[in-house]
């Protein structure tokens, strides 16, 4: 056994830790726990804890469904909000087979095996999530209108708000789980709020991310309110997304950054940037790979409509954020079309193999986008070379069926699975009655 797995086994006895949850992601991206008792673990480090794969989403074909989750020592945590008596911890797992080898469906196995090709070329991927969500008063209920918890808007200060509190409290329990945050404040949409979480590895940011659904989750429900990432809940207010800024180091070197360039941004940094625009089409199932997500990259939002990128234009679907000066080291790319119901390990995988395939092939970066792209009439959209992303999951689906790119970085397994999960869930969809349409035709026809 590692220096790692025995420091949790001595954590457990001076941490009275009676439970370890061991956490790994279905294929959707729902965070999966199975509990342990500490008297497990050692064995669970070693070979790892069975459990039925054709039970989980996107996991296993019936005939091949046993599958083993090993516990990831370096993720050890104790959870903080469970703290009245002994204390439960957790750990993220790797899902393996019985021969030991990788699973094809673990999420997290598809983004180590992505880091890994960035890695042969020299690159390590960082990111920075702005995560974005909403908080309501009431818990869901079919028929029933969620009521956000304020009437505040974008950066309001107000005092003794509901918001204000359940960030402070939310991010203490971050910090207390390692997870450090660098901003936070009230977004847009009356109950919208935005925490975004600092620098770190794309690994440990998507893992953040599963850790920080459920702790705002965990966090509204201790307050007596309801935590929800859906991408656009409201008709008539803005969305919510995970905008994710992006770079790539070589070494201690930020391989985006170019003393001099055009924003500083490197050659790198441009064929990259060229590799998510060529490919946004194909990575929006999996970026946005809901039903709700394209009610949100509406116009006007500033969730982004359109394939193109920008220096600090906010209708761009790449933004790269003006530089600070004496910084140039934090040159970064901020992706637009994100949403926070994603699967953060898949998404953060199609987006880097877009982008390494960009440096690979050289592809060269299309002039950025000087105006308003929402402003703009179709016909002059259409003469600058700007399309329109995928507008509905259907259009998202009929676009990836077809790419090479999507089933080399998830693999044929999870690539398949996507593809009838997302079918299945069109077909449930399109046969739904909504309330516009009665809205609009019951009083006239
Ligand atoms: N809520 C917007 C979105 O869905 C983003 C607003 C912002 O610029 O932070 O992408
Ligand atoms: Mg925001
Ligand atoms: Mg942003």
């Amino acid at each position: 056994m590692g220096k790692q797995e025995e420091f949790v086994l001595r954590a457990l006895e001076e941490r009275d830790v009676r439970f370890v949850r061991l956490w790994f992601s279905d294929v959707l991206g729902s965070l999966k726990s199975v509990a342990v008792a500490p008297a497990e673990l050692e064995s669970a480090f070693e070979e790892g804890i069975g459990f039925d794969g054709s039970a989980i989403e996107g996991f296993a074909r019936v005939y091949e469904a046993d599958m083993l989750a090993k516990p990831d020592p370096t993720s050890f945590q104790i959870l903080p909000w469970r703290d009245e008596g002994p204390s439960t911890a957790r750990m993220f797992c790797d899902v393996v087979m019985p021969d030991g080898s990788p699973s094809y469906a673990d999420p997290r196995n598809v983004l180590k095996r992505n880091l890994a090709r960035a890695s042969e070329l020299g690159f390590s991927f960082y990111t920075h999530p702005e995560i974005e969500f909403y908080l309501f008063k009431n818990a869901p209920e079919p028929g029933v209108d969620p009521i956000p918890v304020d009437r505040s808007g974008y950066f309001d200060h107000t005092a003794q708000s509901m918001g204000a509190d359940f960030r402070r409290e939310a991010i203490t329990m971050l910090e207390a789980m390692g997870i450090s945050v660098e901003f936070s404040h009230h977004e847009h949409g009356p109950g919208q709020q935005e925490i975004d979480l600092r620098y770190a590895d794309a690994m440990s940011t998507a893992d953040n991310i599963m850790t920080f659904r459920t702790v705002v989750r965990e966090v509204a429900l201790s307050q007596g309110i309801w935590a929800s990432f859906m991408p656009k809940p409201f008709t008539t207010h803005p969305g919510s997304g995970m905008h994710t800024h992006l770079s790539l180091f070589e070494g201690d070197q930020n391989a985006f950054y170019e003393a001099g360039a055009e924003y500083q941004l490197s050659r790198t940094g441009r064929q990259f940037i060229a590799g998510i625009l060529k490919h946004a089409p194909e990575l929006s199932l999996i970026t946005n790979q809901w039903v709700n997500s394209y009610k949100r990259m509406m116009f006007g939002t500033e969730a982004p409509s359109y394939i193109c990128w920008g220096h600090n234009n906010r209708s761009a679907m790449v933004r790269v954020p003006m530089y600070k000066p004496l910084k140039g080291q934090s040159t970064r790319v901020e992706l637009r079309t994100l949403d926070p119901a994603c699967n953060p390990y898949l998404a953060y995988s199609v987006v880097l193999a877009a982008g390494l395939k960009g440096i690979k092939e050289d592809y060269e970066l299309p002039r950025e986008a000087e105006d308003d792209v929402w402003t703009l009439t179709d016909r002059e959209r259409q003469s600058l070379g700007i399309d329109p992303l995928p507008e509905s999951l259907k259009e998202a689906i009929l676009i990836a069926e077809d790419s090479e790119l999507l089933a080399d970085a998830l693999g044929e397994h999870v690539f398949d699975f996507v593809l009838r999960n997302k079918r299945a869930e069109w077909a449930d969809y399109r046969g739904q009655v909504s309330a516009y349409e009665r809205d609009t035709m019951l009083p006239v026809i």
